[in-house]
């Protein structure tokens, strides 16, 4: 079964943006634009840092993704992460 990522722990982000490199290395793509994360700072009260994921996050090896993440904020899960 295909695996895809999901946000487990959103307010251990520091904003690193290693996510989104990793991102880009997977679709080739040099620097932050038309990336399928997004990390955004938080001004409502909650977590610093609001992460967004695109659906199509589906099409990128979500281990990796998982992994370039230094404070577990993604876990990997089956299917299509519904
Ligand atoms: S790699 Fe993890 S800590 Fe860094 S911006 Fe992405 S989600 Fe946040």
């Amino acid at each position: 079964m295909s695996t895809t990522v999901k946000i487990k722990q959103e307010d251990k982000c520091i904003g690193c943006e290693m996510c989104v490199m990793e991102c880009q290395r997977q679709l080739k793509r040099v620097g932050l634009a038309g990336s399928y994360i997004r990390v955004l700072r938080n001004i409502n009260a909650g977590s610093e840092f609001k992460i967004s994921l695109d659906p199509k996050i589906l099409e990128l090896k979500s281990n990796k993704i998982v992994g370039s993440c230094p404070r577990e904020v993604f876990e990997e899960v089956e299917g299509n992460g519904a």
